[in-house]
């Protein structure tokens, strides 16, 4: 159960509301045992077992035993700034994309992206794909929830100098791009971030400012996969090796 907050073994504490919400859900009764992340990475990272110790209809108490220190992430942090695409199949990607390790997402709001998010309505839908992915860890046993970003467009994430150590890649439909499997080939452990298009692809002027700024293009194979399913396929091409 994904615990937001200071988790510390000898601690009695009253779960936050959704994780209440979800071991009432699961009809768990006290005396059992569950186990808490908080998602962070150093506080110590790891999980915590601790046994429910009451329960009422909206709050449930549970003291904290012990600390397991582990660690499932990839030991080379795969990051995406992938084009927003239309209704739920963005949020299909937070989902999958955090099975497979993606240590962040920034939602690129692209040019030819065909959903447009401002004010209110960006921040609604970050903290929906934030929870999305905090919901995803849950389910695949990750105690480190990647953050995803605010959506921007690509001059916005390029003057904001973010990953500046990374390795670059665009994925590209471009004739004669080198393969994904050759460009990843030689760069160790070296944090990596690929950009990918939303369903209309990267405008001449985006795939322009990505290859002056470092992106190196790379293709998936000779077929035309959907805007999710590219960064999925590069993704887990990374968390198998
Ligand atoms: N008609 C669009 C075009 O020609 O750009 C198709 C865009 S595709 C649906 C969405 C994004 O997925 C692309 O911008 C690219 O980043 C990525 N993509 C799709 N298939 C790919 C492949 N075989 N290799 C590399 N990237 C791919």
């Amino acid at each position: 159960f994904y615990c937001p907050v200071e988790l510390r073994v000898g601690a009695t504490l009253d779960l936050p509301a959704e994780a209440a919400r979800h071991v009432q859900v699961f009809r768990m009764q006290p005396g059992e045992h569950i186990t808490l992340f908080n998602g962070e990475a150093g506080t110590p990272a790891g999980e915590y077992d601790a046994s429910i110790v009451q329960m009422g209809r909206s709050h449930v108490t549970v003291q904290i035993e012990g600390h397991t220190a582990i660690e499932r992430e990839a030991a080379r942090a795969v990051h995406l700034l992938a084009g927003i695409t239309a209704g739920d199949r963005m949020e299909w990607l937070v989902e999958k994309a955090t099975e497979l390790g993606v240590a962040s997402i920034t939602p690129l709001e692209a040019e030819r992206s065909v959903t447009r998010l401002k004010g209110d309505r960006a921040t609604k839908r970050q903290e929906r794909w934030q929870a999305i992915a905090a919901s995803a860890c849950e389910q695949c046993g990750r105690n480190q929830v990647p953050r995803i970003h605010a959506p921007m467009d690509l001059a916005q994430w390029i003057k904001a100098g973010s990953l500046a150590d990374a390795q670059r890649l665009v994925l590209s439909l471009a004739d004669g791009t080198q393969p994904l499997a050759q460009a990843v080939q030689q760069a160790g452990n070296q944090p990596l971030v690929f950009l990918s298009g939303p369903e209309g692809g990267l405008s001449p002027a985006e795939e322009a400012l990505a290859r002056n700024n470092g992106f190196a293009p790379v293709t998936l194979g000779p077929r035309v996969l959907r805007a999710e399913t590219a960064p999925l396929a590069a993704l887990g091409y990374l968390a198998a090796l």
